[in-house]
């Protein structure tokens, strides 16, 4: 980084530091209740505050429990650093290194513990606080005051703090005006906050669509532009941030922000391509989104690697009909497909073994379907991944493709015909044979 650069970010952080601006809402002015905060959550802040720590609610736990919706998890923020945080709960662990925090664990409820971060800041050691030279944050962990942290967060509705002390809000930077305007806006200048972390355009997405917010026009503007730096995120953490943003409820609508600001095609650059110009192709997506979204309102289970083996399939039949135009048969034409667009997939978003193996037999399973006449019905019923293969099918009719004959006989083979288990065969993969070695359990007593 230039010297001038340099100069610039450190006054510039510098000049924000001092003008973040603070509101504070006292308890009888907010619709804020202990009621509404779990168990865990309140023991947590209690704790930290009985130790002499401040300890702040924070994020999605104060946001939607304002707006009357129910958070998905809590989040605290306190004066603590990890480690004195770790040592208070027996029941916490040290997560993460480009940003450290503690996970207090209670059954199957984790609440997230993070220590107060300042500014990002040259006069720190690499060891603490990095960025590249496009200013991406590869590391974050100086810590620093509540108003400094607030200054760190992505949006003003994500910088509400609510203090267990008093039970008053703490509202940075105007996101007690934004939660009454339904404003998503980012806090500080919108393109430095999208380089120092591109996943931040997809979070604007995900909680416009999910508290149903309009995203303000500075916050909206870069988002186009810079969409193609999200391909510089690890695509683990971007295959976090699909199952967020798909498995939310919203699926369809999040699809269609997500084409609308160009962030989709950085996610699944062929899946964008087969949409631009397939009108099948749109309608089986747009159907998986909508079916996804019925199926969690209705309190039912989504697997990801349904909707994965969806959001891929267009390509695979492209791909596959290529391989069979060059002579392959069927079948090892869909596997050679398979690996093809998985390989280019994983590149962009990385689909773990447990989603690919599944999404793979799907798409085979697409080619045993037609074979109405063979003699293993009863045991291809059994398979495990049948039901799957089933509901595939019917996806595939509703979006245009005529198969009603085909999924009337499945319909009624279930009703008709026993299945036969499958004898089960285990993968021969190796990944997931490292995976069952039992883990070398971390010495209790290395806790200092
Ligand atoms: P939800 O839990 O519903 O997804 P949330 O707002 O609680 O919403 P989390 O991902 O749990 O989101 O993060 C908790 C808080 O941490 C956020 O509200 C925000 O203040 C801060 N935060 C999380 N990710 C980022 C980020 N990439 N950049 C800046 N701040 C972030
Ligand atoms: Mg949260």
């Amino acid at each position: 980084m230039t010297l001038i650069n340099r100069v610039k970010r450190l006054f510039g952080q510098k000049q924000e530091a001092e003008e973040i601006p603070l509101k504070v809402i006292p308890r009888d002015e907010h619709s804020i209740s202990r009621n509404n905060i779990s168990e865990p959550a309140l023991k947590v802040l209690y704790r930290l505050r009985k130790a002499g720590y401040g300890a702040y609610l924070v994020g999605g736990g104060v946001r939607d429990n304002l707006l009357g919706l129910n958070p998905k998890d809590f989040d605290v923020a306190t004066d603590a650093t990890p480690e004195q945080v770790n040592q208070l709960f027996r029941n916490s662990r040290l997560i993460g290194r480009r940003f450290k925090l503690v996970h207090v664990v209670f059954g199957r409820e984790v609440i997230e513990v993070a220590t107060f971060r300042a500014p990002p800041s040259e006069d720190h050691s690499d060891k603490v606080s990095r960025q590249d030279d496009q200013g991406m944050i590869l590391r974050d962990n100086v810590y620093g005051n509540k108003d400094e942290d607030a200054m760190r967060r992505d949006f003003t509705v994500n910088a509400l703090y609510y203090n267990i002390d008093d039970f008053s809000v703490h509202a940075y930077a105007g996101g007690w005006e934004d939660m009454q305007l339904k404003r998503l806006r980012l806090i500080g200048d919108p393109e430095t906050r999208y380089r120092e972390d591109p996943v931040r355009m997809l979070r604007a997405i995900r909680f416009a669509v999910k508290l149903g917010f309009s995203i303000e026009q500075h916050t909206a503007a870069p988002i186009r532009d810079m969409a193609p730096l999200l391909e510089q995120i690890p695509a683990a953490r971007l295959f976090e941030e699909v199952l967020k943003l798909f498995l939310a409820g919203n699926a369809l609508e999040t699809l269609r922000l997500l084409r609308e600001y160009h962030l989709f095609a950085t996610l699944f650059p062929a899946t964008e391509h087969c949409l631009q110009d397939d009108d099948a192709a749109v309608r089986l997506v747009e159907n998986t989104m909508a079916n996804t979204d019925d199926r969690i309102k209705a309190g039912k289970s989504v697997t990801p690697y349904f909707f994965l083996a969806a959001l891929l399939w267009p390509q695979v039949e492209r791909v596959r009909r290529e391989y069979e135009e060059q002579g392959l048969p069927p079948h090892p034409a869909m596997q050679k497909a398979a690996d093809r667009v998985l390989a280019q997939q994983i590149k962009a978003t990385a689909i773990p073994k447990r989603f690919s193996i599944p999404m793979r037999e799907i798409w085979e399973m697409q080619l045993r379907l037609p074979k109405t006449r063979s003699k293993k019905i009863a045991e291809f019923l059994g398979h495990p991944r049948f039901r799957a293969a089933y509901d595939f099918l019917l996806l595939r009719h509703q979006s245009g493709e005529d198969l009603g004959e085909l999924c009337d006989f499945w319909t009624q083979a279930q009703k008709d015909i026993t299945p036969e288990p499958v004898k089960y065969v285990p993968e021969d993969d190796s990944a997931n044979k490292k995976r069952r070695r039992p883990r070398r359990r971390r010495n209790p007593s290395s806790r200092q």
